[in-house]
């Protein structure tokens, strides 16, 4: 904002926030970005602990999404790949499915029978090198089921879904059905075909942090929460008044029905995730271990990713389990039996109870929703778009848009 009035109050400096703010400022519109917390970033935030940076929440950046090419420096995020693929941990050992063409010394366990068959493997081959080479306009309005019925249907058998796709797939869409939108899963599909999944080297909340630091000082505003929303503007929780133009709630979406009264929002997805402090990595390198039990979703060693999340030679492990009631020291004990070490000597150092990870994306899903409620009203999020850091921008960037065009238009 410049001295003048802000034109548009947006409330919540989470991506769409920030994306909507950015946008809107670059179109020469006087905004003011309030933020409840003292930083900005939402559910993409990084904390230090003892030493350790911690994410809220494991979750993986990927450098494939549109947004992100359009928005970040991705040079100065310092990014550090994953290993391109995971090991599935189960009953009978461990097994390495990583991309052949990025890790060819690691793909022996994807001959066919070992954990694949060949048809599987050749139905997953075609549908990963289709959802990659389709642009996402296709993909979007592609006819729609559920992720599971949608492998089925592309030659992949019900076992492979069952023992290797849903598994994996739990810990991206946190639910272990599979009754995502198909239209999800290929979009997905294709970021992870396309693109690298890394980590900043400062951990997840350096990729909204660039995004405020690009921002003018006065068009933000942090512990400043907003209680309801006027006919004028918003009012904060002290009882100030913002008088506005505009209104754009960027908001998590329950937070947005609570100010929105009526407002339409999917289910949340629930995760939890611990980290410990390990003595000695239990798996030197940056790869994603997934539970073939489902007990547990996945587990990574971060500091094989980015050595710097550790002050020191411990290991950080992170793990995460669907919804938000799980016990550590079963989760410590599930770990051990993945990794195949004692874990009685790991130091808990935090975890994180996120009952409102994601918006829920079921089949039939509105992939991109408008923006605009009534006169100077709109709301943005994941949850009016994919759920997703892409969804999330490209929701922030539409309701800038809708703004911008009708403050031109002075509709009201
Ligand atoms: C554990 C976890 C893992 C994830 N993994 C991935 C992943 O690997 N890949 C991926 O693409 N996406 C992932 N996501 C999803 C991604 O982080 C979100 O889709 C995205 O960050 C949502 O951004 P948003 O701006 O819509 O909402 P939010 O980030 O929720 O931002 C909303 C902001 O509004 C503020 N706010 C709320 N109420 C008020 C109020 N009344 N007044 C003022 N401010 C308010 C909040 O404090 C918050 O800062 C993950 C999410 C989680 C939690």
């Amino acid at each position: 904002m410049s001295s003048r009035a802000p034109e548009v109050v947006i409330v919540g400096a989470g991506l769409a926030g920030l994306a909507c703010a950015l946008d809107l400022t670059a179109a020469g519109r006087a905004v003011l970005l309030v933020e409840a917390e003292e930083e900005a970033g939402g559910r993409m935030r990084t904390d230090v602990v003892r030493g350790f940076r911690l994410d809220r929440g494991f979750q993986v950046f990927n450098t494939a999404y549109p947004q992100v090419k359009r928005r970040l420096e991705l040079k100065s995020l310092r990014l550090r790949p994953f290993t391109s693929g995971f090991v599935l941990a189960g009953a009978d050992g461990s097994r390495y499915l990583v991309d052949p063409t990025r890790h060819p010394g690691r793909a022996g366990d994807l001959l066919p029978g070992r954990v694949l068959s060949v048809r599987d493997l050749v139905a997953l081959g075609l549908l990963g090198a289709r959802d990659a080479a389709l642009p996402a306009a296709v993909l979007k309005r592609a006819p729609e089921a559920s992720a599971a019925r949608a492998l089925r249907r592309a030659g992949v058998s019900q076992r492979a879904v069952d023992e290797v796709l849903a598994p994996f797939l739990a810990g991206v869409f946190l639910e272990d059905r599979l009754e995502t939108s198909s239209r999800m899963l290929h979009l997905v599909l294709r970021s992870m075909v396309r693109g690298t999944l890394c980590l900043p080297q400062d951990g997840i909340g350096a990729v909204p942090g660039q995004l405020a630091a690009l921002l003018p000082r006065q068009a933000l505003r942090f512990g400043v929460r907003v209680d309801r929303l006027t006919a004028q503007g918003a009012v904060l929780a002290d009882g100030t008044e913002l008088r506005a133009r505009a209104v754009v709630v960027a908001t998590g979406a329950a937070q947005a029905a609570r100010l929105l009264p009526g407002l339409e929002v999917p289910a949340a997805r629930g995760v939890t995730t611990f980290y410990h402090a390990a003595p000695v990595s239990p798996l030197r390198e940056p790869t994603l271990v997934v539970d073939a039990g489902r007990q547990v979703l996945n587990t990574v060693v971060l500091s094989e990713v980015v050595p710097g999340f550790s002050p020191d030679r411990r290991a950080l492990v992170s793990t995460s389990v669907l919804g938000t009631d799980a016990d550590e020291v079963r989760v410590r004990r599930r770990v051990g039996e993945l990794y195949g070490v004692d874990t009685a000597q790991w130091e808990p150092l935090a975890e994180y109870r996120i009952a409102e990870a994601l918006p829920a994306a079921p089949a039939p899903l509105a992939l991109s929703r408008g923006t605009r409620l009534s006169p100077g009203r709109y709301v943005c999020g994941d949850h009016r778009a994919t759920a997703s850091v892409q969804g999330a921008l490209a929701s922030g960037a539409r309701a800038a848009r809708e703004v911008a065009a009708d403050l031109a238009a002075s509709r009201w």
